[in-house]
């Protein structure tokens, strides 16, 4: 193996990272690196073990002088996302990571990196095989398939850590420590509907509504982008009730975590009403397109005449659903009292999806404080209730809530001061960490998540800078140093 990185600093930390970039992980298949990281225990002579759904556990004694200290844990995930442009030949299950340098980066060759989070196993590595350290005992916990909805962290067991501090090493930004993440739950409403006849003299339309930038229902929920569902049911519910609009079909958005971008219905009115609602739909797609148009430039709302449809939804049924769907809330739902601009609690109306018997609409809601994300999937259940669904609930996963008191935050604030001059941001995210299942496992467990810069994360455009990679090592040690003792 040629050595790309092996001048960079620091010497150990880089090695096995480069040493890692060789070794096959897409999410799922995990084997072969779980194999590498055993083979590194044996040889260290450290003690290790597997729980039932593949995390590996590495433990390395205290230095000596420091017994006393608190036990610490130190994670990372060993699965990484497999992208690549579309003009690399590259197999994710054979094929090694070819790292290469540009300027103060190392980016792959057309493919993801994998630094998300071959860096933290590389650093947890360093520490593991580090012998002029000073550190209290170490628990380096190595989960699996955290990409592809964090089953590793969901199967791992209760006993099978001793320590009561976490450093998750999966954060993407230099100077920013993160203490707080959302916890989930999808809401699924059932509306079941008859299917009636045509109307006689009635004409049919699609009306269609497209060109939302949509967006992740966490990250993006407070961005202010326009939600195809919530569109088009503000239409379809004014023309109802103006023009005796009778609804045939329904279906908006698509992934569960996902803003809606598109959504259309087919819809029949009487032949007399043919124009006004051209003209009502019309004159809806300029107001809302001038309500939106900073935020959604490309929002196109349109309606042409089709051919009419073979059946309708009942009337009961299609007025009880677009009242719920007009009232059922979406976006920010409340603020982090604690941390600045931090979404706290939001809901997403996701989708609405017909068979021939029922409306599925779907929705999900996130909180990092559980209680509050009970609180909002119930509102958002008791509206569908109202207008006559059957309603149920995910059964969702837990939120990590911000502890401004937390004593590895501080540890973490002050070491990052005093080696850098500068107070690193404390932040929290609106989506899920694995930091939430842990604390849901070990309840009073003091975490923090921390990284080095890496940009485009998930896309063959991941690339990871190399001084802050020093940093996170330094703040690393510098933090194993000041834990105190037991
Ligand atoms: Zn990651």
């Amino acid at each position: 193996m040629k050595k790309i990185l092996g001048h960079l600093n620091p010497r150990e930390l880089w090695h096995y990272f480069e040493e890692i970039c060789q070794i096959p992980r897409p999410s799922k298949k995990e084997g072969k690196i779980l194999k590498y990281l055993t083979e590194f225990a044996k040889e260290k002579g450290l003690d290790y073990r597997s729980d039932q759904i593949g995390n590996l556990l590495i433990s390395k004694p205290a230095t000596k002088g420091n017994e006393k200290k608190k036990i610490v844990v130190l994670q990372s995930h060993v699965d990484m996302v497999c992208e690549k442009n579309s003009d690399v030949e590259h197999d994710f299950d054979k094929d090694p990571i070819l790292p290469r340098i540009d300027g103060e980066w190392v980016k792959g060759t057309g493919t993801t990196l994998g630094a998300d989070d071959g860096i933290g196993m590389a650093l947890q590595l360093a520490l593991l095989a580090g012998n002029d350290l000073e550190h209290g005992s170490l628990e380096c916990l190595f989960t699996v398939d955290e990409e592809t909805g964090l089953t590793g962290a969901f199967g791992l067991e209760k006993d099978f850590l001793k320590g009561k501090i976490l450093l998750n090493l999966d954060s993407e930004d230099d100077g920013e420590l993160f203490i707080g993440c959302a916890g989930g739950i999808d809401t699924t409403a059932d509306f079941q509907y008859e299917r009636v006849n045509n109307e006689t003299d009635h004409v049919a339309y699609k009306i269609s509504v497209s060109g939302l930038k949509g967006g992740h229902s966490g990250d993006d929920i407070n961005k202010g982008r326009g939600n195809a569902n919530k569109i088009l049911t503000r239409i379809l519910w004014n023309v109802e009730r103006m023009f005796e609009m009778r609804l045939a079909q329904m279906d908006g958005g698509n992934l569960k975590n996902a803003i809606a971008r598109e959504a259309f219905a087919i819809v029949t009115v009487p032949k007399k009403f043919q124009k006004d609602l051209e003209i009502k739909v019309k004159e809806f797609a300029k107001n809302i397109g001038s309500e939106q148009k900073t935020n959604e430039p490309d929002l196109k709302i349109s309606i042409h005449e089709t051919a009419m449809p073979e059946c309708l939804i009942d009337f009961i049924t299609q007025n009880k659903m677009l009242n719920a769907l007009y009232a059922c809330p979406h976006g920010v739902i409340g603020m982090s009292p604690d941390i600045p601009n931090l979404v706290e609690t939001s809901t997403n109306l996701a989708s609405v999806k017909m068979s021939t018997k029922d409306i599925i609409v779907a929705t999900s809601q996130r909180s990092s404080v559980d209680t509050l994300k009970r609180d909002i999937a119930d509102m958002v259940k008791s509206v569908f209730q109202l207008a006559g669904a059957r309603v149920k609930h995910g059964d969702g996963y837990p939120g990590w809530s911000p502890n401004m008191k937390s004593e590895v935050l501080y540890i973490t604030r002050t070491s990052y001061k005093e080696l850098f001059g500068e107070d690193p941001k404390v932040l929290a995210i609106h989506a899920g960490l694995e930091c939430g299942l842990f604390g849901e496992k070990y309840p009073g467990m003091d975490m923090i998540s921390y990284g080095p810069t890496i940009k485009g994360a998930h896309s063959p455009d991941e690339r990871l800078h190399i001084p802050t990679v020093e940093k996170f090592w330094k703040l690393t040690v510098e933090i194993l140093k000041n834990i105190p003792e037991e």
